[in-house]
């Protein structure tokens, strides 16, 4: 991913540090199911959700981003 824009590469940044950190809690998530940590896997789902939130909005800025060099 290649671009000469700061705006470009923040939100590329937010939007694959969202995505890592999504994906970790996943596997978390499984890791809990397997091992039956009944306790921690409500608050893993919490975490879950938060990042799968936090990863669609980042995701959604890239895109409105993108269409407003497409104007230009
Ligand atoms: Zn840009």
């Amino acid at each position: 991913m290649k671009s000469a824009c700061a705006e470009c590469d923040c939100l590329w940044e937010e939007y694959s540090q969202a995505a890592a950190a999504h994906v970790k809690v996943v596997i978390e998530h499984h890791k809990a199911v397997i091992q039956r940590a009944t306790g921690v896997i409500d608050e893993i789902a919490r975490l879950e959700y938060e990042l799968a939130e936090r990863e669609l909005k980042a995701r959604r800025a890239i895109r409105d981003h993108e269409a407003e060099h497409e104007q230009l």
